[in-house]
């Protein structure tokens, strides 16, 4: 298929470009280049024929049309987002114009080109979206697609609206859509502000690991190349207009993933003390969620798909990509608002 991915320059963009690619599905990666992008990330695939890089911002609906018209794509993937929950309390005026405004543009521009080619019911648009949208769990209960919307920061309650807008688009226009929502991510790549790279950066540089409030937070942990994997999944056999949503199995305490980390860098780089000492618990971000956990049945039931990476398998794997690629990460430590803490409302 020929692929237009928007965010592709992102963290789980980047995955998806560059496992697209490797399935052999063409790619053009449309990305505004925020201060969350970083090209890099698809240095692997950048000189491939089949990839393409579009410079472009989803809330210019000209230059869509262009890239529409241009590359004729036979689905979009849509991850170009502002996506730091931080961030959305200190400004969330460009959550409400990318996440918002943005993607009406952008299935705007998808209904154009789909009706100019005819209606294909074999195009796609792949909305992306979060976990975050369904709100906090208590102790228990999990997340299922016919879960009501409550999102409670700023950032979910901008997805949430996206969400409605692609599932309005697909009742009222008839634009094939598919829709997912997933979990936490991590991996290689993950931008530096987020939680899994500042402890282990914050853990190497000997500095202080900050843990929100008392770290009792539960997330369903997600290894990013799965999410890639699911999302290509979902692509090629989910059922038209349906939503899935997509978890890792792995329910952990914030605090208890950060002591696992710890633990890691403890065997893979021991000092005289333990990195677990440098932990501190901060000032906690207004509007916490307490839980999220991802009832998976529907994408295991209906397309097989079951995450293949263990959160122990997948951390050992992250921190050590984090070692071997001090260059990407000290490059974007620079950047605006990183390494500061933000978002205390
Ligand atoms: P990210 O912040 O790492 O990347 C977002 C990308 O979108 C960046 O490359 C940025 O330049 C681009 N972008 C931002 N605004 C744009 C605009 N106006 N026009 C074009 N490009 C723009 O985000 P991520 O963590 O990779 O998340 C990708 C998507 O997945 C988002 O939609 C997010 O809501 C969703 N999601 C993320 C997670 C997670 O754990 N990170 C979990 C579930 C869903």
């Amino acid at each position: 298929m020929k692929l237009l991915v928007t965010g592709g320059a992102g963290f789980i963009g980047s995955a998806v470009v560059r496992q697209a690619i490797a399935q052999g599905h063409h790619v053009v990666n449309l990305d505004a280049l925020t201060y969350a992008a970083c090209l890099e990330n698809v240095a692997s695939v950048a000189d491939d024929p089949a990839y393409v890089f579009e410079h472009a911002d989803i809330r210019d609906r000209a230059a869509l049309d262009r890239i529409f018209a241009t590359h004729k794509p036979d689905a979009v993937m849509h991850l170009a987002a502002e996506s730091h929950v931080d961030r959305s309390i200190d400004g969330p005026g460009d959550f409400i114009e990318t996440n918002i405004t943005g993607t009406y543009h952008l299935l705007e521009a998808a209904r154009a080109y789909w009706t100019a080619q005819d209606r294909p019911q074999r195009f796609r648009f792949h909305h992306i979206s979060t976990d975050e949208v369904f709100g906090s769990l208590g102790e228990t209960g999990q997340f299922t697609e016919e879960t009501p919307y409550d999102p409670r920061s700023p950032y979910s309650a901008s997805k949430a609206a996206s969400d409605h807008l692609v599932c309005a688009w697909h009742e009222t226009y008839g634009l094939p859509i598919v829709m997912t929502n997933c979990s936490n991510n991590y991996g290689p790549y993950h931008f530096p502000e987020k939680l899994i790279p500042v402890v282990i950066l914050n853990a190497l540089a000997g500095k202080d690991i900050p843990v929100y409030g008392q770290g009792l937070n539960v997330r369903d942990w997600l290894y990013v190349e799965d999410h890639a994997d699911a999302l290509l999944t979902v692509l090629q056999k989910g059922a038209l207009g349906r939503s899935y949503n997509i978890g890792g199995e792995n329910e952990v305490k914030n605090v208890d993933i950060v002591r696992m980390i710890c633990a890691i860098l403890d065997t893979k780089i021991p000092k005289k003390t333990q990195y677990a000492d440098q932990i501190r618990f901060v000032t906690d971000r207004p509007g916490h969620d307490l839980r999220y956990a991802i009832d998976p049945t529907r994408i295991a039931t209906e397309l097989g798909w079951r995450p293949s990476v263990t959160l122990e398998e997948g951390l050992k794997k992250t921190v050590q990509w984090y070692l071997d690629n001090e260059d990407w990460w000290r490059a974007l430590q620079d950047r605006e608002g990183v390494g500061k803490r933000i978002g205390k409302g």
